[in-house]
C-alpha cells in the first residue's frame, strides 16, 4: 500500500511542443493502450477521439517516472474522462478491457490488415469490410479494382510491414545523396521523420532535398526519380509537383497539414547486405521512401514540418494559432498581428518566433 505522500506528483505543460519527450518512455503499458485506441478511432474516421487519445498518450510519454497510482494524475492536462478510465483499468487490472476487446474485434483486425497495404486508407478499408473483405486472401479473390499504389502495396506487403532499420535508412540515404549529386551537384539531402528524432526503426524513410541557391531546386524531383529509375532502385513511385505558388488560400493556412512541396512517395528496392539475407534467399527488400524538395528559403520550415512527430507538429500549429495568433506550415510562419511572414534559416529561430524553448529533434517524440 502506497500512501498519498509517497507518490511523485508531476507538473507538465499542456502543449506537447512545450515538453521534452524522449524515446525513453516510463509508461509504455499505458501509452500502448491509449495509442491502440487512438489508432482504432483514426481507422474509424473518428479524428476527434483519435487526437484526444494521442494527446493523453503524449502526456504520459513526457512523465519522468512510471505512474503507479491514479492520484499522481490529479491536475494534469490532456487527460479526458475516457482516457482516465482506460488508465485506471490498466493500473488496477494490468490491461484495459476496452483495448482487449478492440484488439480481438473482427473489424479492428481487418482494418489493421487492410490498411497495412500501402495505398489503402481507412475509407477504402471500411468499404471493403462492408463488402465482406477481411483479409488479403479475400481481397485477392474479390476481384476488387486496385490502383497502382495498392497493387504495389499488396505485392510487397510483407516487406513493407517489416520495420525499416537505421542501417537500411542510412544505406538509402547514400543512394539518394548519389542520385541528387549526379543530377544537380551542390544539392543537399537531410534525413527527416522518425529517424531524425533518433528512432531505431521506422515504417518508412523520409528525406528533404534542397539547393543552397534559391530556384536551382526547381524541376529537381523528376530528374532524381529518373536517375533512381535508370539504376533500378525504384519498385514504385508517384511524384506530385509543387503547388505552393498557385494555391489560392495562401501558403500559411493550408486546409490540412498536407504541404504543397514537390514530393515523391516511393518504394525502393534495397539490396540486402550478406548477413541480412534470409532463408528465402531473397537478396533485396522493398522499403517505403518519401522524398520532398524544398527551396532553401523554406528549408527550415520544411525540416521542422517533416521531422515530426505528427502530434508534436499538430501541437506546434495549435500553439502558433491559439497562443501567438500566427499560422505555421511546412512552408512558412505568418504573423497575423503584424500581417507579415517571418523569415527563418534555422529551426531555433522558428521556436524563438513562437516564444517556445527550443526542443531538439530527439525530444520531439510526443
Ligand atoms: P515512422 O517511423 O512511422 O515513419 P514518422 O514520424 O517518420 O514515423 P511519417 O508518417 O513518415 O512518420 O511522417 C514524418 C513527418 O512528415 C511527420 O511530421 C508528418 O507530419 C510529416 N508528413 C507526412 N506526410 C505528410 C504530408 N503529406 N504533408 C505534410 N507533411 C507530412
Ligand atoms: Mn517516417
Ligand atoms: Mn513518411
Amino acid at each position: 500500500q502506497i500512501s498519498e505522500a509517497e507518490v511523485a506528483l508531476f507538473s507538465v505543460s499542456s502543449y506537447a511542443c512545450q515538453r521534452r519527450t524522449t524515446l525513453d518512455n516510463h509508461n509504455s503499458n499505458l501509452t500502448d493502450a491509449l495509442s491502440l485506441l487512438a489508432e482504432n478511432a483514426e481507422l474509424s474516421n473518428e479524428d476527434g477521439r483519435g487526437v484526444a487519445f494521442r494527446r493523453a498518450a503524449a502526456l504520459l510519454k513526457a512523465l519522468p517516472t512510471q505512474v503507479i497510482s491514479m492520484s499522481q494524475l490529479r491536475g494534469l492536462p490532456c487527460l479526458g474522462e475516457h482516457s482516465l478510465r482506460v488508465i485506471k483499468d490498466v493500473l488496477e487490472n494490468g490491461v484495459s478491457s476496452e483495448v482487449e476487446s478492440t484488439k480481438q474485434s473482427k473489424r479492428y483486425k481487418a482494418l489493421k490488415i487492410l490498411t497495412g497495404i500501402f495505398g489503402v486508407g481507412a475509407k477504402t478499408a471500411d468499404r471493403w469490410i462492408r463488402e465482406g473483405i477481411y483479409n488479403l486472401e479475400q481481397l485477392r479473390d474479390s476481384g476488387q479494382t486496385l490502383n497502382r499504389a495498392q497493387k504495389a502495396g499488396l505485392e510487397h506487403y510483407d516487406d513493407l510491414n517489416e520495420p525499416v532499420t537505421k542501417a537500411e535508412a542510412d544505406a538509402i540515404g547514400e543512394i539518394v545523396q548519389k542520385a541528387v549529386n549526379s543530377v544537380l551537384p551542390g544539392s543537399e539531402v537531410a534525413l527527416t521523420g522518425g529517424f531524425r528524432r533518433g528512432k531505431l526503426t521506422g515504417h518508412d524513410v523520409d528525406f528533404l532535398i534542397t539547393h543552397p541557391e534559391e530556384g536551382k531546386e526547381v524541376g529537381l524531383m523528376p530528374k532524381v526519380v529518373a536517375w533512381l529509375e535508370s539504376q533500378g532502385f525504384l519498385l514504385y513511385q508517384k511524384t506530385t509537383r509543387n503547388s505552393y505558388l498557385e494555391s489560392k488560400d495562401g501558403p500559411a493556412r493550408p486546409a490540412s497539414n498536407m504541404d504543397r512541396f514537390e514530393r515523391c512517395f516511393s518504394i525502393f528496392k534495397l539490396t540486402k547486405r550478406k548477413e541480412q539475407e534470409t532463408a528465402s534467399h531473397k537478396i533485396w527488400r522493398a522499403v517505403r521512401v518519401d522524398l520532398v524538395v524544398s527551396p532553401i528559403s523554406q528549408f527550415a520550415f520544411a525540416v521542422l514540418g517533416w521531422t515530426g512527430s505528427k502530434l508534436f507538429e499538430r501541437e506546434l500549429r495549435r500553439w502558433a494559432g491559439h497562443e501567438k495568433n500566427m499560422s505555421l506550415s511546412s512552408h512558412a510562419l505568418f504573423d497575423n498581428t503584424q500581417n507579415k511572414y517571418l523569415r527563418a534559416t534555422s529551426e531555433e529561430e522558428i521556436f524563438a518566433y513562437l516564444g517556445l524553448e527550443y526542443i531538439p529533434p530527439s525530444e520531439r517524440n510526443a
